[in-house]
This record gives C-alpha cells, structure tokens and sequence, in this order.
C-alpha cells in the first residue's frame, strides 16, 4: 500500500505547523535566529483563528493608570485556581510589555489615548493592587486586535524569508527513538504527499472547539496538533479545564467580547437585575469567566432566564455612548445585529455561555519544549517537538484562562521557542534522515479513511460526538453525567470503525479532510471527558456539583492523558510548579478565590 504513495522530500531547520499568532510568533522568531525555517498550514495564513480575536491583549503597560506586572501575575495565578504553574506566569507577564511593544514597533494598529499612548481596557479578573478593583490592562485594536496582530505577523515573517506551504494538511509526526524528526502533509490542492525533515518540529495548530456543539471559534479549531502528539505515544495535559464564554450570540454561537463589558456593558436576568452584584460584589460584571458562566447557568436553573423559553441571558450596551460603540466595538455592533438581529444602542444582546477556549493541550516548559514524563521525571524534554498557542499548555492559564491573556501567550511563547530554537538547534548538524517505516502508519490511516466503506458517514458520528460533549462536559458536571457521556463517547469512538467516506480522490478532497479532523476531535474528546470524570473535585472551569469544593491536597496536580490502543485513556500526573522563575517574587499561595 505504502508504495501507492509518493513523498516529496523538504529539509528546515526548523518547520512550525500552524499560522495564527504562535506559529507566526515562533516561525519568524527562529527566522531571526538565522535558521532555515517552513511554516505549514491548512488554511492562509491571515484566516487562521486568531484573527478572530476582538478584545484585546494584556500587558501592565500602566497607560490608564497605575499597574505592575507583580498585580498581573497574582491576577493570573489566582484566575488560573492555582492550577498555572507559576514560574512560567512569572515569565508571561515580565514579557508581556516587551511583546506588545514590539508589536507596535512591527505596525500593529492599536487603538490610542488622547495622548497617542496604546488604548487599554477593562477585562475579566484583571485587577489593581492585588484585587481591590477593575485595572484597564488590556491592549486593543478596536474590537479587531486578533485581526491587527495576524497580518502585521505575516507581513514580518514573510520579510525574514519564512518558507510558507499553505493548504498543506499536516497529518502525523515523524518519531524516532523517542525523537520528533519531521512530519507528514497532505497538499490539499494537487493531493500530493510531503516529508518535512526537520531538526526542530513547533506545533501551533490551535484549539479542540469543534469537539462541542456550540463554540466561538472557527470550524477548523479541530486541535490537529494535540491529536497527532496522542498518536505519538505522548500525553495531552489538563484536558478536563474547558472554558466556556458567558457571551456568545444565544442561537448563532458567534462571540461578543469580553470588551463590550470592559467598556461597560452589563448582564440582567428576566427580572431586570445586575445579578454579577450578588456573585462578585468587587468587580461584578468583570469576573473570571467561569465565574460568569455559572452564575448565568445557576440563573437561567433557578428561572431567571430571558426570552420564551427562559434560555438565555441579557447584555446591555444600550446605556453606553453610540459614539464609544462605534468606535470600540463596531465588529460587535455588526455581528449583534447581523446575528441577533439586534440594534446594540437600542437592545439588549441574547446572550449564553459558549465554549471558547481550552486551557488543556501539549505539555511545555516556558521555553516551549514539550514535555512527557519518564519514571518519576515530568518535566522530561522531548527532543525535537516544541509546542505554543492554544495547542500548548505551558501551563499559564491552569483550570481557567483570563480573558486577553491568550493573545499575550501566542507572542510570549511563540518568541520564546524562536529564541530557545537559537540555543539549541544546531545549523551545521545534517537534518534528520527518516526510514520509510517511520512513516508508515501516517500512509495506513490516511489510506484507511479514504477508502473507508462503511455505513456510517463522517457527519453523523461528528454531530453525535458535539451534542454528548455539549450536555455530559458542561459548564456544571457530576459523576453520573460524566459517566454517561464516556459511554457515549466511547461508543461513537468505536463507530469509527464502520466510517464510510465517498471521495476516493486526493485532490480537494475536504470528505477525507473532515473525517481526518473528525478522527483527530474525538481522541480528544474522550481524553477531556475521561479526565472530568476522573478529577473528583472543583476547579477553575472544572465545576463538579458531586464535589463542589477545590482540594488542593488532593488535587493540585495537573492531569497527564496517554491514549492507548482502543478507547482507553491511561491517566498520571505533573506537579504543577510551586516556584517562581526569579527570586524578584514569591510563590503565591492559594487562597478562596473571591472576587
Ligand atoms: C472569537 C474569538 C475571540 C477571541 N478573542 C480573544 C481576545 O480578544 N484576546 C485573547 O487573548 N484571546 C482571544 N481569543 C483566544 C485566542 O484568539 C486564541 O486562543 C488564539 O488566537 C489561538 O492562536 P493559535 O496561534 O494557537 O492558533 P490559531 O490561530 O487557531 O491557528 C491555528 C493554525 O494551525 C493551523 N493548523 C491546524 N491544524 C493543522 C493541520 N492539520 N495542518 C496544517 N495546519 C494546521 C491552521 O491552519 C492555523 O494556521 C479568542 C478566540 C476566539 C475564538
């Protein structure tokens, strides 16, 4: 079979595989090293994901008031229920002022105060003084910061000579003696076959969202990376921590940003009330947003939902100047309206948590090395594979990401790889070379979906994996939901195996694509629900209503997943790092997360 299939050979120094901010971050970043380098993507590089990105990105750049990067961190650790290891928060926050200056200095767009400085708003669990109040500390283009960001990074990376192949579909990593030495892609519009050899492989291939029914992000946040790092024997990371969003549009799915309450919009119930007063009298509207997201469930539970079916929830921006709406929020605006058809100064937006963002992903260190655990060691260093953005968990957001501090991820780690790529790949060493085995099963699984004669097609076995995700992995969890949903998972998992997929082709062939996606979500989707199941406590996004207190004596502990033969999940442990990176601050103790 292999013999059917022909490879056409590349040799980098490095080959990042995704183009939204981290891979674009990372892959210009080794360019700056003086390394050869390849970026390989399935969509253009500037339709990624993150140009889907409206609020902002957080830095303490103070230019609203008073701020430190001290009251970040502890803001960051204590949004993350503890979970975030700490020397790594310590070194996002340090970086975050230096990434978005040097943004700024690369031509990013921001929005300006009046006197010309980076415009700053108020986000979720972003605060002053160590939790006395809302801080503005959030860096924004507008509510188009994620779109400003991805073409100025583009523009920069095809300055330093990044070799880009687009629409090229990634399908397995090159191993070897526990070694990433390459990988292997698909080229979506001829259907010819590629062999990346590389010394350096970064993964920066983005979220799992599509694992539910209704999520914010685009239709190809199908988590690639994460599946193909299952696949190479290598665990995923605190996969059970899913964040949904409290705002996106009821219905549609799509986002209204976190911004639109920064800027000073606010929720109500069916009965007209500020309800976030009786949550969180500090800041209100302005929580965590696991925090929100509950508070608008136990809500909706109880009764006070909005509209017929009292389903939904009120965001209220009608009290805010047009002028500031139009030029703060005009993305928003337009999406309310077109929507929910909403007129945004006149009308409340309907609005319902929504899944948006995974806190789980690849093991790294703070360098992006990806990391497995050997006997007792953790923290050991894969050689060869680095991992940044939404793929990774390294780990800075713990069981819960605050709003705007992903975006400061991307450009954090994403330079970080570039610069550890530097110090350790070695541009007069030979690439890698490969045996036609290592690759073999990469063919055998492509050639099984593509030929792939069953009775059931690719979409019914997605849809039925969405909607389980959706009820049994939701905001609220217990043990008997959670147990239903493993068999259901584990059930649609095996349908697998009577898949039938129609296009025998190669070229184009987005049936074979889906289903290689389809194949990629549902890995990950047992591997998150097997570790809710498992984590008998509550954390950050993680809410078990069976176990409805954090047990840090118990469970301080990140969760490490292996997929294994079959359906299985073999589950162990991280500690999650008690340290800090430098000795200019100490370790934050948990505490009641009260905000
Ligand atoms: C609607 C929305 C709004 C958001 N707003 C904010 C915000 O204001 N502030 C903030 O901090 N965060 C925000 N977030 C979160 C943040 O935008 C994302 O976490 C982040 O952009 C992810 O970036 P990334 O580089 O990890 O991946 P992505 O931008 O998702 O890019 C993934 C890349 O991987 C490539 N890829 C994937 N699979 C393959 C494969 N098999 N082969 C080849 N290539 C592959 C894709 O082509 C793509 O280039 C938002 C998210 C959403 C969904």
């Amino acid at each position: 079979m292999a013999a059917a299939y022909e490879f056409i050979d590349h040799e980098y120094d490095v080959v990042v595989v995704g183009a939204g901010g981290s891979g674009l971050r990372a892959a210009l970043g080794a360019a700056q090293q003086g390394l050869k380098v390849a970026c390989v993507t399935k969509v253009f590089p500037t339709r990624s994901h993150t140009v889907a990105a409206q609020g902002g990105i957080s830095a303490s750049l103070g230019n609203m008031g008073e701020d430190s990067w001290q009251w970040h961190m502890y803001d960051t650790v204590k949004g993350s229920d503890w979970l975030g290891d700490q020397d790594a928060i310590e070194y996002l926050v340090r970086n975050a002022p230096k990434a978005v200056y040097e943004l700024e200095h690369w031509g990013v767009p921001f929005s300006r105060t009046d006197e010309g400085k980076i415009y700053q708003r108020a986000f979720g669990g972003m605060t002053r003084n160590f939790g006395e109040g809302p801080v503005q500390r959030t860096c924004a283009a507008a509510d188009r910061t994620g779109h400003a960001i991805l073409h100025t990074l583009y523009g920069q990376s095809v300055r330093r000579e990044v070799k880009f192949f687009v629409e090229y579909f990634a399908l397995d990593l090159i191993m070897q003696d526990g070694a990433c030495t390459g990988l292997t892609a698909l080229q979506l519009d001829t259907g010819q076959l590629h062999r990346f050899r590389a010394k350096m492989v970064i993964l920066a291939t983005g979220g799992y969202g599509r694992a539910y029914f209704s999520a914010t992000s685009a239709h190809t946040c199908t988590g690639d990376g994460n599946a193909m790092v299952l696949r190479a024997g290598l665990p995923l990371q605190d996969m059970e921590f899913v964040q949904f969003h409290p705002t996106g549009i009821y219905g549609a799915g799509c986002l209204i940003t976190e911004g639109a309450r920064g800027e000073g919009g606010y929720l109500t119930n069916s009965e007209g009330e500020r309800f976030m007063e009786r949550y969180a009298p500090t800041v209100k509207d302005l929580a965590p947003r696991d925090m929100v997201s509950r508070s608008m469930t136990i809500e909706i539970r109880e009764g006070r939902g909005v509209g017929p079916n009292k389903d939904h929830i009120h965001l209220h921006l009608d009290h805010l100047d047009p002028k500031i709406l139009h030029e703060r929020l005009p993305g928003i605006s337009e999406s309310a309206k077109i929507f929910a058809g909403v007129d945004v100064t006149k009308q409340p937006i309907p609005v319902l948590p929504t899944v948006h963002y995974n806190m789980g992903g690849i093991p790294t260190n703070y360098h992006g090395e990806v990391l497995t655990k050997v006997g007792d060691n953790a923290d050991t260093v894969v050689p060869g594979l680095m991992a940044v953005g939404e793929a990774a968990c390294v780990s800075v957001h713990g069981a819960n990401r605050l709003g705007s501090n992903s975006l400061t991820d991307l450009v954090v780690f994403g330079r970080a790889a570039g610069l550890r790529c530097g110090e350790v790949v070695d541009k007069a060493s030979a690439v890698p070379s490969a045996p036609a085995s290592a690759t073999d099963e990469h063919l055998a699984r492509l050639d099984r979906f593509r030929h792939a004669n069953g009775s059931t097609p690719t979409s019914k076995l997605r849809i039925e994996m969405q909607r389980a995700m959706q009820s049994d992995a939701a905001v609220f969890r217990t043990g008997k939901t959670l147990e239903e949903g493993v068999a259901k998972l584990r059930a649609i998992h095996a349908g697998g195996a009577d898949i039938k997929t129609t296009d025998r082709g190669l070229i184009w062939n987005t049936d074979l694509v889906e289903t290689m996606e389809y194949d990629n979500l549902i890995d990950q989707a047992l591997v998150t629900i097997e570790g809710a199941l498992n984590r008998t406590e509550s954390r950050g996004a993680h809410a078990r209503e069976d176990y409805p207190d954090r047990d840090d004596v118990n469970w301080m502990k990140h969760t490490l997943a292996w997929k294994v033969p079959g359906d299985a999940v073999k589950i162990d442990y991280r500690p999650v790092h008690n340290y800090t990176m430098s000795d200019e601050v100490s370790y934050i103790e948990p505490k009641a997360r009260v905000y």
